[in-house]
């Protein structure tokens, strides 16, 4: 997400306050208890030396714990060049509402790394996640805040993370999710957020009298969700017809092979040069005609500026904050439907609640008991979404943010921290 202010002077923690003011009415959530439910509880800030080759330099880390109401802190750690504060304040925001419409028993927070990890080496990256955790345990903890992958992150660093505050807790397994299946990872977390978005797109397809099997999908991002993402749309029929990465952009009309190119990225480190495809011009990708356009990599990637030549019938947000609100006030006049981030990319923190479960019952349980709660949950927040949407004439974001709304403020509510 880039903190860049929109058109509109909005910083993007401001854009998701606008969108909680929008929907309080809808939550029937008084206008008074609205300050202290988009304010965060607690932003920390701390500094990582990394001695290596004989130079010492520093990187910024920082952890936002924005609400905890309905149970421990959760959500991930970004390792990026963009991070900073304020954006990781606005994703830390929204997982609270992520966690909350997906009913699972956690609130919401962020944490990221202000640091390019492709020129880190992996020793490097280790000491940056050692002193990192090590600066943050004494805030962490299976029943205060629980970390997880996300942009620049994996399951080796969530490895590294637990050990590193397993030195001054002992073994806590369900201190972090996402970790090696070694560690007590969980079955299905790798793809899980790619899997959900296919969930909720399949479902949305449906309740549209559509299907997936045929519709054509452009990927903006070929990361952990829009690899998998990709991956889980061919296996349902779909064709995936583009797709990019930082180092260039591929297309081909009669679907491209994903389980080739996913070998092929894995070989290579990019989509670039895939021989079963044709080069695109990056800066097209968003503007591929197609059903189904994911974009899956960074935030504020549709705006004013490109909004308007998006040829798509759904964005679908696969990653968090992609479409800004002047983005979005455009795409809805054009009649493009969005599938909002809030529940599209819910599947791995959903997984993550199971991986927590698992640890603490500390009893695995197998591939298909994880795909079917996971669609349990998913497809049950989504149809709440869908009928709450119905009945309140409102578009799909605003029915999401006024369903979790409500069940934060419920939550303070029973615990007496609002007595209104
Ligand atoms: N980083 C992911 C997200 O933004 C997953 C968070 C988690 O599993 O806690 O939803």
């Amino acid at each position: 997400m880039s903190t860049a202010k929109d058109s509109a002077g909005q910083s993007p923690f401001d854009e998701v306050n606008a969108r909680l003011d929008e929907a309080a009415d809808l939550a029937g959530v008084p206008a008074e208890a609205m300050s202290l439910l988009k304010a965060p509880y607690r932003e920390i800030q701390v500094q990582i030396p990394i001695f290596s080759n004989s130079h010492l330099r520093h990187f910024s880390g920082y952890r936002v714990q924005h609400n905890a109401a309905r149970g421990p802190y959760k959500g991930g750690i970004r390792y990026h060049p963009h991070v900073d504060l304020e954006e990781v304040r606005a994703l830390a925001s929204l997982m609270t509402w992520k966690t909350a419409l997906v009913n699972i028993p956690f609130g919401g927070a962020k944490g990221g790394v202000a640091c390019d990890p492709s020129t880190l080496s992996e020793s490097e990256l280790y000491d940056l996640t050692t002193i990192f955790f090590s600066r943050l345990a004494m805030i962490l903890g299976p029943s205060r805040d629980i970390p997880a992958p996300d942009m620049g992150t994996n399951a080796k660093v969530m490895g590294w993370a637990m050990a590193a505050y397993g030195k001054m807790n002992g073994h806590t397994p369900a201190v972090v999710t996402g970790k090696p299946l070694s560690l007590g990872g969980s079955l299905g977390r790798e793809d899980a957020t790619g899997k959900g978005v296919v969930i909720v797109t399949g479902q949305w397809a449906r309740d549209n009298g559509l299907s997936l099997e045929g519709a054509t999908v452009v990927v903006q991002g070929f990361g952990n969700v829009g690899s998998f993402a990709a991956f889980h749309f061919v296996d349902k029929g779909a064709k995936v017809i583009a797709v990019n990465d930082i180092k260039g952009a591929i297309r081909n009309d009669k679907g491209l092979d994903i389980e080739a190119l996913m070998q092929y990225v894995a070989k290579t480190g990019t989509v670039a040069g895939f021989e079963l495809s044709d080069e695109l011009n990056s800066d097209e990708i968003l503007l591929q005609k197609c059903d189904y356009l994911v974009p899956a990599a960074l935030g504020g990637v549709i705006t004013s500026e490109n909004a308007g030549q998006i040829n798509a019938k759904v964005v679908v947000e696969a990653a968090n904050h992609p479409v800004t609100s002047d983005g979005e006030e455009i795409l809805l006049k054009a009649g493009v439907e969005i599938i909002p981030d809030l529940i599209a990319n819910a599947g791995g923190v959903t997984v993550s609640y199971f991986e927590w479960v698992q640890n603490i019952q500390q009893f695995a349980w197998n591939a298909e008991r994880v795909s079917e709660e996971l669609q349990r949950i998913l497809g049950g927040g989504f149809a709440q979404v869908l009928e709450f949407a119905k009945e309140n004439k409102v578009t799909l974001r605003q029915a999401s943010f006024g369903l979790a709304l409500r069940r934060v403020y419920e939550a303070s509510k029973a615990r007496g921290y609002i007595r209104l």
